[in-house]
C-alpha cells in the first residue's frame, strides 16, 4: 500500500477539520481527492506530508511512519502545495538547483536536466521565475516535488488560477509524471477528477462521503434515478404523473420530459405503454447517469 490512513483527526482549536478519516491508495493509483472550499482537503495532505501533526490517528507512507522515520519517508513524498512557495527572484536552472541540494539528489546535473525536459521547462530554464506566467511557474513547482524522484505524489489544488490552456497542459503533465507513481490530487473541480483520476475519494466538513473508482461513482447516494423520454408532440402531465411509481415529471426540452422514480423501481415499460395507448410516438427513452458532478452536488449541498 502507497498510503495508508486509518482514523485521522485533526482539530484546530475549536475547529474540527478532519473527523476519523480512513482510506488507503495503492501503488500506481491517481486518486481525485475532491471536496468544496473547507472540506479538509490540504488539512489532509498537508498531514501525509508531515507539514502538520494529526490529533489522532495513523499514517503509513511507504510503509514508513512519519513519527518514525521522517526524513526516509520525506524521501518518498513529493508535494506541491496549495499556494507553490517560489523564490520568485531565482532563475528557474538555479532554483532546482538550489532544492536539489537541499534534498540530497544525487547525479544533480543530470538530474535537474532530465526533470526539466519532463516538465517542459527547456526554453524558460534561464529565465527568472517571476518572469513565467501562472502555468509555467507550476511547472517548475512539479518540477521541485519531483526532483528527488519520489514514489508518491501529493498535489493539492495543481490547476486553480490557471487559464484553460494552461489547465490543460498541467493536466496533461500530471497524467504523463503519473504513469510511474502514485498520486492523490486535490481539488474541487469536477471535471478535473475526470480527466486525470482512476478513483474518487469526496470530502465534506471533514468526513469521507464516497471512495470510488470513477467509472462507479453514479451509483453513489442513489436514492432515486431519472427516465428521459422524448415524444413527438406534448404530453398530458397529469396522466403521465399518475403512472405506479413515478415520482415527478419535468419538462426539459421539446416534448422531452424527465421522470423520477425510486431508484429500484423501473418505469420505462409503463411510460411506454401508455404512450401507445395515447397514440404517443416515443423517439427516446434512456435512463439518465448520474454525471460526477451531480454526485458531488448531492453529497456536499448544505442540509
Ligand atoms: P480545503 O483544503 O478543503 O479547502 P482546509 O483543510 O484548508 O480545507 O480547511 C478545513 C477546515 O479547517 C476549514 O474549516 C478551515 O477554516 C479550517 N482550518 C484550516 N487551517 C486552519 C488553521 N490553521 N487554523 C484554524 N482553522 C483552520
Amino acid at each position: 500500500m502507497s498510503i495508508s490512513i486509518k482514523n485521522i483527526t485533526k482539530v484546530y482549536g475549536q475547529q474540527k477539520a478532519l473527523n476519523n478519516v480512513s482510506f488507503e491508495i495503492s501503488e500506481g493509483e491517481i486518486v481525485g481527492f475532491l471536496g468544496p472550499n473547507g472540506a479538509g482537503k490540504s488539512t489532509m495532505m498537508k498531514i501525509i506530508t508531515g507539514y502538520l501533526p494529526q490529533s489522532n490517528g495513523e499514517i503509513k507512507v511507504m510503509g514508513l511512519e512519519m513519527a518514525e522515520d521522517s526524513l526516509e519517508l520525506k524521501q518518498q513524498i513529493g508535494y506541491l502545495p496549495e499556494h507553490n512557495p517560489l523564490y520568485l527572484e531565482m532563475y528557474v536552472w538555479e532554483f532546482l538547483e538550489f532544492a536539489a541540494n537541499l534534498t540530497g539528489v544525487k547525479n544533480r546535473k543530470e538530474r535537474i536536466t532530465e526533470v526539466i525536459k519532463l516538465v517542459g521547462l527547456g526554453k524558460e530554464q534561464n529565465k527568472l521565475i517571476e518572469s513565467l506566467s501562472k502555468g509555467y511557474r507550476q511547472r517548475v513547482g512539479l518540477a521541485h516535488a519531483i526532483l528527488h524522484d519520489p514514489k508518491v505524489l501529493i498535489l493539492d489544488e495543481p490547476t486553480t488560477g490557471l487559464d484553460p490552456n494552461q489547465i490543460v497542459d498541467i493536466r496533461n503533465l500530471i497524467r504523463e509524471i503519473g504513469k510511474d507513481k502514485t498520486v492523490m490530487l486535490s481539488t474541487h473541480i469536477m471535471q478535473e477528477v475526470e480527466a486525470i483520476c482512476s478513483r474518487v475519494i469526496i470530502i465534506n466538513e471533514g468526513n469521507i462521503v464516497a471512495d470510488k473508482p470513477i467509472e462507479n461513482i453514479s451509483q453513489v447516494s442513489e436514492s432515486h434515478k431519472v427516465v428521459k423520454v422524448q415524444f413527438d408532440k406534448s404530453i398530458d402531465l397529469g396522466k403521465f404523473s399518475a403512472i405506479q411509481d413515478v415520482i415527478s415529471v419535468t419538462e426539459v426540452g421539446a416534448f422531452t420530459y424527465e421522470f423520477k422514480t425510486a431508484s429500484d423501481k423501473e418505469v420505462r415499460t409503463h411510460i411506454f405503454g401508455l404512450a401507445v395507448e395515447l397514440g404517443l410516438v416515443v423517439l427516446e427513452l434512456a435512463l439518465v447517469e448520474k454525471q460526477l458532478e451531480q454526485v458531488f452536488h448531492d453529497l456536499t449541498q448544505k442540509k
